[in-house]
């Protein structure tokens, strides 16, 4: 009984993981490849000039005493009532702002999506796609800065903690909500017909305990060429999804392995872990904000006019200091966003046993995402791991599992 399983064993070829890996990126060079660098690169900038235009925009706003005069507007259209001065100057001064960079959203959001060839969208509909989540994210932030000017209007010493759950409670119900009732604003999501790629989708989910006995396609066309998944909710709102970019370009071993992730993030209770790190950071945000906030407009306020802790006003320089803030937390936060995201990758790899597919699919989304950075690269800027790591991830799993009849 040795004898044949020692010939089966030395009749598979030698295989090198690091080799295989090699010959994958191997096949994206040239003009794809610079494409795909300078794409994400840019990208690395535009931390710092979204940062400098959104904190441009404030000073300018503020110096100009525009901020004040929104905060007074604002107290005499609430006729004194102090929540309702706070959310009606947190609406008109975040649409404000919406508003003055506006060009810049245009350029990020659109010209450059078009001069990378990522984009499906003509001008007029990104802009209403712009306008409905502008308008969405006005109301929502608006209510959310209700909610912490009011603690730190009426808590003085304990508010950033109050704001530390009041801020998971927020987290929790737009994660809950947004699968309802925003997403389906901007795209379709409908059922995806019966196939045998759909049974095997659904035999991973099942297998695997998630309770799924539906697939939706989101019709992710209508905005860009990016091929993509993803599960999103909460409890009952949970759904994972697939976009029909993907659905259209990739073989079904390359979605399975895709869809082997997505359920990773389920199975892993990513939502969850997730909410409680960034509900966390958010209370570091509100701590760092409660010192640096006084202090910015004590040193540089004079001509702000800002009337104090009961001036709603208050939140236009503690913008300016949660902008700097997320920036240097930067790589903190793509460091735990990619550390989620590598434990679905080998998830999805197990679950789906189509490491050549996971591989394949690393080089498309390499299409918008550094193949090869460098690893403080990779810790900086990546909230997903590159295209090298993933399919080294594959390889190893390949070299480990070589010759079993269900591997592809
Ligand atoms: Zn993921």
């Amino acid at each position: 009984m040795i004898l044949p399983l020692v010939l089966l064993t030395a009749a598979v070829p030698p295989f090198d993981p690091v080799a295989a890996t090699d010959a994958y990126l191997a096949t994206v060079g040239g003009a794809a490849r610079a494409r795909s660098d300078a794409y994400f690169e840019g990208g690395y900038w535009l931390i710092l000039w979204n940062a400098a235009i959104g904190m441009g925009a404030a000073w300018t706003l503020l110096r100009l005493g525009m901020v004040a005069r929104l905060s007074r507007r604002a107290e005499t259209l609430a006729r004194g009532r102090k929540a309702g001065r706070a959310f009606l100057f947190a609406l008109f001064y975040l649409a404000l702002t919406g508003i003055v960079t506006l060009p810049w959203a245009a350029y990020v959001g659109w010209v450059r999506e078009h001069q990378y060839g990522m984009s499906n969208q003509t001008f007029v509909a990104w802009t209403g796609d712009w306008l409905m989540g502008t308008a969405i994210g006005t109301i929502l932030s608006a209510l959310a800065a209700l909610a912490l000017l009011t603690l730190y209007r009426k808590r003085p010493r304990s508010w950033w903690a109050w704001g530390t759950l009041a801020s998971g409670a927020f987290l929790f119900v737009g994660l809950l909500l947004a699968p309802v009732f925003v997403e389906p604003l901007f795209n379709r999501y409908t059922a995806m017909p019966p196939s045998p790629l759909r049974s095997a989708i659904l035999q991973m989910a099942q297998a695997n305990g998630v309770p799924a006995r539906n697939v939706l396609v989101v019709d992710a066309s209508r905005q860009t060429k990016r091929i993509s998944a993803n599960v999103a909710g909460v409890g009952p709102t949970v759904r994972v999804a697939l976009n029909d970019n993907l659905l259209n370009r990739t073989s079904p071993d390359e979605v399975r392995a895709v869809m082997g992730h997505e359920l990773g993030h389920y199975v892993l209770n990513h939502t969850a872990s997730l909410l409680v790190a960034f509900t966390l950071l958010a209370g570091l945000f509100l701590l760092v904000l409660d010192y640096a906030t006084p202090w910015l407009v004590a040193r540089y306020g004079q001509r702000w006019n800002i009337q104090g802790r009961d001036d709603p006003a208050m939140l236009a320089p503690a913008l300016i200091v949660a902008t700097v803030l997320a920036v240097l937390l930067t790589p903190v936060t793509n460091s735990l966003v990619r550390f989620h995201e590598a434990q679905a990758d080998y998830f999805g790899i197990n679950a789906s046993r189509a490491p050549d597919g996971w591989a394949r699919i690393a080089l498309k989304l390499g299409e918008y995402r550094k193949l090869e950075p460098s690893p403080i690269e990779e810790a900086v800027f990546f909230d997903h791991p590159s295209g090298r790591t993933r399919i080294r991830m594959g390889m190893e799993w390949k070299a480990h599992h070589l010759g079993e009849p269900d591997v592809r």
